[in-house]
């Protein structure tokens, strides 16, 4: 059991032993002058295991996202995505600021947005109409409860996408889940896709970093952007050191978070009056509530905290998450502080 045991979220995961070791005898070079051996290898790999052309090595997810709607979407355009979806809501605007496009939102069912519905929103061609210029899906999806986005869904959304001459973008932050939930190769996954962005530093232990996958010619143009954006690095073959083991050897574990998920959430539900859907649990986020009791959710907070147990509620809904850093003993150690608690 860890001193804390900390379900905030899968980015609180410290950088592995052998991260630390692959930084320390990391060969490195100057990014920004093309010679940084470290991530140019980091980006060929990721570029080949997810079956695209080429990579580009960035500092966040919002990063890579932007950059992707950016390459994909000109200044008044549209961008059509699942109401909940994080390049929407959780990246500070960024959209605006930097694509300049605008969002044509659709709820979905678990993350997933009908591609009937979807194919209405495409805008015709009209002086009057913003043009559409990208689709986007997220997978798994976030807000909805880290859901897989079925794939027959993916290529169904695929096919509106080359009807009407739109781009397709999969923010992947948590595809590694999916992957591995699924059975799916990462290749079969991304296929439908022009850009894919996935992270390092969430379930797979990275201390930084996200990687963008698509074409030569997008990722030339992207590396520009990612200039501009004041995302050209130096010596981040450090940091690019601990992608290659995150890459190579950290994702098949995640089985064990999504077995932990599911031990946490099976003893959760037992607990009045939380409320918890556990047909909408596929991978590693556990998202519960106790209606009529939010007033109380301060209180609860301080006192898992005072049993070193960490975690989060955002609105009416709590979040926990499991990753590599809380194991079978720290869900023990949450669902004993939540009985006691909720008495
Ligand atoms: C975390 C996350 C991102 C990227 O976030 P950063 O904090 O910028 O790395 C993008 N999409 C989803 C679904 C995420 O969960």
């Amino acid at each position: 059991m860890h001193e804390i045991s900390d379900f905030r979220s899968d980015t609180v995961t410290l950088p592995t032993p052998e991260m630390r070791e692959a930084m320390a005898s990391a060969e490195l070079g100057d990014d920004v002058l093309g010679t940084e051996p470290t991530v140019n290898k980091l980006e060929a790999m990721t570029a080949d295991l997810l079956g695209k052309e080429a990579a580009l090595f960035v500092p966040s997810g919002t990063m890579s996202n932007q950059i992707a709607m950016a390459l994909h979407a000109q200044r008044g355009q549209e961008i059509i995505c699942e109401y909940s979806a994080h390049t929407y809501n959780n990246e500070s605007g960024a959209l605006a600021l930097i694509a300049g496009a605008q969002v044509r939102p659709l709820h979905g069912e678990f993350g997933a947005m009908d591609p009937e519905a979807v194919e209405h929103l495409v805008r015709p061609a009209n002086i009057h109409n913003p043009r559409t210029a990208l689709i986007t899906v997220e997978n798994t999806h976030n807000a909805a409860g880290g859901t897989i986005i079925p794939h027959e869904n993916v290529l169904a959304l695929a096919e509106v996408a080359k009807r009407h001459g739109l781009k397709y973008h999969l923010d992947g932050a948590r595809l590694w889940n999916a992957h591995v939930a699924t059975g799916l190769s990462l290749k079969e996954m991304c296929a439908p896709f022009d850009t894919v962005s996935v992270c390092l530093s969430k379930g797979l232990c990275s201390p930084v970093g996200s990687v963008l996958v698509g074409t030569r010619a997008d990722i030339e143009r992207g590396r520009y952007l990612r200039k501009q954006l004041g995302g050209g690095m130096r010596q981040s073959g450090l940091l690019a050191a601990c992608g290659i083991v995150s890459i190579t050897k950290m994702i098949g574990r995640l089985k064990d978070d999504h077995a932990n998920a599911h031990k946490l959430a099976a003893g959760l539900k037992k607990l009045k009056p939380l409320k918890l859907d556990i047909g909408t649990l596929h991978t590693n986020i556990v998202y519960f509530s106790a209606p009529g009791r939010e007033a109380e959710f301060d209180g609860w907070l301080d006192r898992l905290r005072e049993k070193q147990v960490l975690a989060l509620y955002l609105g009416t809904r709590w979040r926990m998450v499991t990753h590599n850093d809380v194991d079978g003993e720290d869900v023990d150690r949450a669902l004993a502080a939540w009985k006691e608690i909720l008495g």
